[in-house]
């Protein structure tokens, strides 16, 4: 929100609140230039002991999993959570999509719970994981049919993550179906009035519950802000932090640039976002993906 604040009044977002929690020795919450690695994050929070990790970007339910120590923070890297490499929820993520799908297609029984703890669906959109489950079960034809069970799904991954008491994936069922509506420019509309469900408030997921299934309860730990100055030494600006097209760069390698100045802009009538150094220095290289600035 703050950088929201800052964009809509012409300030450059160059900088970026985040929270570095999980495995690492001082978890806390502090400000730095867009650009920083996850490596630093890291090191500004104490380090870690671990010898191999992975790293969730901007939450687990919603969040994504790398594993590259040198990502660069984004304008919209809301924090990031070490966790051990044989943590319950890397081996989870790290299945490919295919055994995800075999999985489901052999173990859901349609209980349902995945669509009754949706909050989608609790709030009266017509998201069915369940049904979009059944899709998995269908080899010749016929399977499309379900996915538009799918397409008011907001991904939260409350039905993959918690509801689901055989541990399967409907939220990734759900990501497949909205996807092949998508390409196919298939757009559902809900047939029923959108009605809050009468169950809804008893069904919230009790946040304590929610750790414990996803093995977090050790990491429950507060995360102070702290104030500091942090100036690295190199930054890597993504061309493309936003919704909408990359920005272009309007440098050239070997410029000089100060903190503030736009480095990559926007294309006439092309939807995105501006793109502004965040340190002081000078343009090292420039890709069609990033461009990296070093003092
Ligand atoms: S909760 Fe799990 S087992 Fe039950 S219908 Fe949903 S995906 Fe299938
Ligand atoms: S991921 Fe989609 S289907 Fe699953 S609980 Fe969230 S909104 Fe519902």
């Amino acid at each position: 929100m703050y950088n929201i604040s800052n964009a809509t009044e012409e300030i450059p977002v160059t900088k970026k609140f985040l929270s570095v929690t999980g495995a690492v020795k001082n978890p806390k919450s502090f400000f730095v230039p867009v650009g920083t690695s996850f490596r630093e994050l890291i090191e500004l929070a104490g380090g870690t002991a671990l010898q191999d990790y992975g790293i969730f970007v901007s939450g687990i339910l919603m969040g994504r999993l790398t594993f590259d120590i040198d990502e660069p923070v984004t304008k919209t890297t809301a924090g990031i959570i070490v966790l051990p490499i044989n943590h319950y929820l890397i081996d989870r993520m790290k299945r490919p999509i295919h055994d995800m799908n075999r999985i489901g297609k052999s173990a859901c029984d349609q209980c349902s719970y995945c669509t009754e703890f949706c909050p989608r669906y609790l709030l009266g959109y017509d998201v069915q994981p369940h049904k979009v489950m059944r899709s998995l079960a269908f080899t010749k034809t016929g399977e499309r049919v379900w996915n538009q069970y799918a397409d008011l799904c907001c991904s939260c991954g409350l039905c993959s993550l918690y509801a689901c008491p055989e541990d399967l994936y409907p939220r990734e069922a759900c990501n497949q179906g909205k996807d092949y509506l998508r390409k196919n420019g298939i757009r559902y509309e809900q047939p029923k009035e959108v009605k809050v469900h009468p169950m809804k408030e008893g069904r919230r997921a009790p946040l304590k519950m929610l750790m414990k299934k996803l093995q977090l309860t050790d990491y429950d730990k507060a995360t102070p802000f702290e104030e500091i100055d942090y100036q690295p030494r190199r930054v890597k600006l993504l061309l493309k932090q936003h919704a909408g097209q990359p920005a272009k760069p309007v440098v050239v390698l070997n410029q000089k640039v100060r903190k503030d100045e736009l480095v990559a802009d926007v294309e006439p009538d092309k939807v995105g976002a501006k793109i502004h150094a965040s340190i002081d220095g000078v343009i090292k290289e420039i890709t069609d993906n990033y461009i990296i600035i070093e003092n």
